[in-house]
């Protein structure tokens, strides 16, 4: 079957990355342990509400989105990501094990955390939870005001070969250079634009990377304004795109939908979602996310591996939503936080209920178990993770006879 890596082409024979020296060399078993039926599984008694197979999903999660951080800090190694959730920041202390008494969900305290939302999907899914929150918070609040909202799409045509990085800094530039044009300024005015949420996203195809624009239109609705039209802003984004050297778009590359669009998604997700969740969504209209690169890169695809080490390049330190002046006060909301501080802060009422000694952590770190210590800590608390932190003991000392046993 074709891989991600083998599927979008490879055009990255040519680069350079950093071997990734820094990580202790992995265990046979490296990835059996963390999977494994009889290893953690036999210590984890069902306490939750939640049904067997609700929680089994939310434990893959979780070890999915471990196995995924492991597989961008080994890509990266020169990167935040490469000590997030490993290093621990005062020495002096051990690693906290804190359970939230609002979801139940376990984490760590003392430990570095990276903020980074393009590469780190254990900080990605902590900072884009508590955006859509925010970003779901303003719609609301808009909604009762009798305002509307539009999501405006931007897309600008692209082909295999073409550089990441250059392609995002032209499509930000072409946004910028319509928004300054007089056009755009009527144009606001007639539809009673009071603001905007401009998110980035990308997805990776046969024809490179598809880098694009969602942009949230909050309008007033008085019977005077116009509902904006797609066909109306096609001049002025191909003008812009030209004028910053990007190839014309087609009548495709402007698209509006309405409200209702949210509606058109299946289950929960919404304009909430879509901004702020689409980049760690799988497979979309048959591209890939950067998640899906990993993902492949962690089973072995090394091209896919080389492709998400681009992406890392072309979107480091680039926000994903960008609100428009004055739209936060608008809507009430609280002034912006950085990623860092989201990935960082808790909001959750939590008790710690364990802590784990610097030998402990190294071993936990060595055998790739920060999943299973979570997953063990919701499930059976404290007596179950000093279980298991014994057994981890005992299969490195079984290890280490064998080591003796072969010399
Ligand atoms: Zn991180």
């Amino acid at each position: 079957m074709e891989t991600p890596g083998q599927r979008l082409g490879n055009t990255y024979e040519k680069c350079v990355f950093a071997p990734a020296i820094f990580l202790p060399s992995r265990p046979a078993n490296r990835g059996e342990l963390e999977s494994s039926e009889e290893f953690p599984v036999g210590l984890l008694p069902v306490q939750s509400s939640e049904s067997a197979d609700d929680q089994g999903k939310k434990q893959n999660r979780t070890r999915e989105r471990w196995r995924m951080q492991r597989e961008a800090a080994t890509l990266l190694p020169n990167h935040r990501v490469r000590q997030c959730g490993r290093t621990v920041v005062d020495k002096k202390r051990n690693v906290e094990v804190f359970l939230s008494i609002d979801s139940g969900r376990a984490f760590f305290g003392n430990v570095k955390c990276c903020g980074s939302l393009w590469e780190c999907p254990v900080c990605a899914a902590r900072i884009t939870e508590k955006k859509r929150k925010e970003l779901r918070q303003g719609l609301d609040a808009w909604s009762i005001t009798g305002g509307q909202v539009f999501m405006l799409t931007l897309t600008i045509p692209h082909h295999y070969g073409n550089d990441t990085r250059e392609l995002c800094d032209q499509l930000l530039a072409a946004h910028k250079k319509m928004q300054n044009r007089t056009f755009w300024r009527g144009w606001r005015k007639a539809i009673g634009l009071q603001g905007s949420v401009r998110a980035l996203e990308v997805t990776y195809g046969k024809n490179g990377a598809h880098v694009h624009c969602h942009i949230l239109l909050f309008c007033v609705a008085n019977g005077e304004t116009l509902r904006p039209s797609a066909d109306a802003l096609v001049p002025a984004w191909i003008s812009a795109c030209k004028s910053v050297g990007l190839p014309e778009p087609n009548m495709h590359g402007v698209d509006i939908q309405d409200g209702s669009y949210a509606a058109s998604y299946v289950g929960k997700w919404g304009l909430d979602c879509e901004l702020t969740k689409s980049h760690i969504k799988r497979g979309i209209q048959g591209g890939f996310t950067a998640w899906d690169l990993l993902r492949a890169s962690a089973d072995g695809d090394q091209d896919a591996g080389r492709k998400f080490q681009d992406h890392s390049r072309a979107f480091f330190n680039r926000r994903q939503l960008v609100w428009s002046k004055g739209l936060r006060k608008l809507l009430g909301l609280e002034d912006e936080k950085s990623d860092q501080v989201l990935a960082q802060e808790s909001t959750e009422t939590a008790k710690e209920i364990a802590s784990i000694d610097f030998s402990d952590w190294k071993r936990v770190l060595r055998y790739d178990a920060r999943a299973s210590v979570l997953i063990i800590s919701e499930n059976s608390g404290r007596k179950g993770l000093a279980t298991f932190l014994q057994t981890l003991a005992g299969f490195d000392s079984s290890q280490f006879r064998n080591r003796i046993r072969r010399i």
